[in-house]
């Protein structure tokens, strides 16, 4: 008998309503001990709602609330589940907690719904990774590519994988178990073409991880330019909230200040720098360096320029760094210029200024086509795009290509083919782990531990 373990699966504290979820052997006794008015026959239809009072152990009510029971193995879980949805009071939900302990269930692990799930074939380890990402995705893209990863995208084309290096293997196979039958002489050359293909396969699929980190974690659009430029009130703008201080004290960012937002679709993670300038002063050197730092590490740099400025106050050096990356020169302040000032003279014809008011919002809508239009050629996720590998299916492919290429290697120095077979098979395992070969418990128990309690 599995135990039956509970859980809160809505954000703890005081709301409209609190849903527990319950899954296992006692759920139907946690029903007809505390659901269903004994005087009435216990049908117990699964998949309906209905409106109970839940009485504790001694009998008293502790709320009116809805439930719905899921007979197992048509349940998430693949277990009998019990969903209550009760107020949201906290005070409610510690003892509805508490007397569902006091009836058996324990109070479940982080993920453990997801990972009984799993254990009991509900769905390949990609797709419980995937409930995870669906909950955590933050823009249009990543749930996108998170729900497809969930509907079994991702162990489709492992199966395909799998499917590929079976064939081959079962070809040169074929020559070790039947040595003396009428198998041509031994021509690898298939194998090793279909061997090279599965190889750029693979590579392909482990391209997919950059759209991955670049969706889960969003495009870094750092913001630099001398103090007072105006780069915490242009991130403002971009973020219509006040989250970056604006001072018109020069040299308040001294660090950074990050600030999460969506632009045409895409997660982007804004960075307010220290401005630069030639200051004498230790610490704001010290922010200095940590704002050229970032700006290296940038996807996307806006360069902020007070357009009253007739030049650009940075070195040489670090504009040529700028101009190596995607970069869009701001020229802030517009409404206080007529003019275009000279600073433009000095960009290179490729890079593009925009002229905005942070002030008056005036240029912001060209500032944000303009960035949409970076984000869109250079991080775009393929419109056929349906997988975004994780770091932990790329180890696994990346195992899965060493592999291949000693077969390959084998094959092609004409050494033995029963060793290159054996290659093959250590291949298709590594790739079974993308979806569900395990090595261990423990390996099971820190993949599921990054996930919430409750899912
Ligand atoms: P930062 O040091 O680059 O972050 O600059 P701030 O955003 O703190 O702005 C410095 C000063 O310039 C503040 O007084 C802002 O109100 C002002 N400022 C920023 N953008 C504009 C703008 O487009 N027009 C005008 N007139 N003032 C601005």
């Amino acid at each position: 008998m599995s135990d039956t373990i509970v859980a809160l699966a809505t954000p703890p504290g005081e709301a409209a309503l609190a849903v527990m979820r319950i899954s296992g052997s006692l759920v139907r006794s946690i029903i007809e001990g505390a659901l269903i008015e004994k005087d009435r026959s216990p049908t117990l239809a699964p998949r309906l709602t209905r409106l109970s009072h839940y009485r504790n152990l001694s009998g008293k009510t502790l709320d009116h609330l809805v439930w719905v029971y899921y007979a197992g193995p048509k349940s998430f879980t693949g277990e009998d589940m019990l969903e209550l949805i009760s107020h949201g009071s906290p005070f409610i939900v510690q003892r509805l907690l508490e007397d569902l302990e006091q009836r058996g269930a324990r109070q479940a692990e982080p993920g453990e719904f997801t990972k009984t799930a799993f254990v009991n074939g509900k769905m390949d380890l990609a797709q419980a990774e995937a409930v995870v990402d669906v909950i955590r995705a933050r823009s249009e893209q990543s749930l996108k590519i998170a729900q497809q990863q969930l509907a079994g995208a991702l162990g489709k084309h492992v199966s395909n994988l799998v499917e590929r290096l079976l064939r081959v293997t079962a070809h040169l196979e074929a020559y070790i178990d039947f040595p003396d039958e009428d198998l041509p002489a031994e021509d690898v050359s298939g194998p090793v073409a279909e061997l090279s293909d599965f190889q750029n396969a693979i590579d392909q699929l482990m391209a997919t991880e950059q759209y991955r980190n670049r969706l889960q974690d969003g495009i870094s659009v750092v913001l630099v330019g001398a103090p007072n430029a105006g780069k915490s009130s242009l991130l403002n703008r971009l973020v219509a909230d006040d989250r970056a201080i604006v001072s018109e004290e020069a040299g308040t960012t001294r660090d950074f200040i990050e600030v999460r937002g969506t632009l045409g679709g895409h997660l982007v993670r804004y960075f307010d720098t220290a401005g630069l300038r030639d200051s004498g002063s230790k610490i704001e050197e010290a922010g200095m360096a940590k704002s050229l730092e970032m700006a290296k590490k940038a996807d996307l740099i806006l360069h902020i320029i007070d357009a009253q400025e007739d030049h650009i106050a940075l070195d040489a050096n670090t504009l040529k760094d700028f101009e190596k990356k995607a970069l869009i020169r701001v020229l802030n302040k517009a409404d206080l210029v007529d003019e275009a000032s000279s600073v433009m003279d000095v960009s290179p014809s490729s890079v593009d200024i925009i002229r905005v008011s942070a002030l008056t919002g005036d240029g912001l809508y060209d500032l944000q086509k303009a960035l949409i239009r970076y984000l869109d050629t250079d991080f775009k996720v393929p419109e056929d795009a349906d997988v975004a590998v994780s770091a932990r299916h790329s180890a696994a492919l990346a195992e899965v290509k060493s592999k291949v290429s000693e077969a390959l290697g084998k094959l092609r120095a004409g050494s033995s083919i029963e060793l290159a077979a054996t290659d093959l098979h250590l291949a298709i395992e590594a790739i079974g782990r993308i979806v569900g070969r395990i090595d261990s418990e423990q390996m099971l128990d820190e993949l599921f531990g990054s996930f919430c309690i409750g899912k």
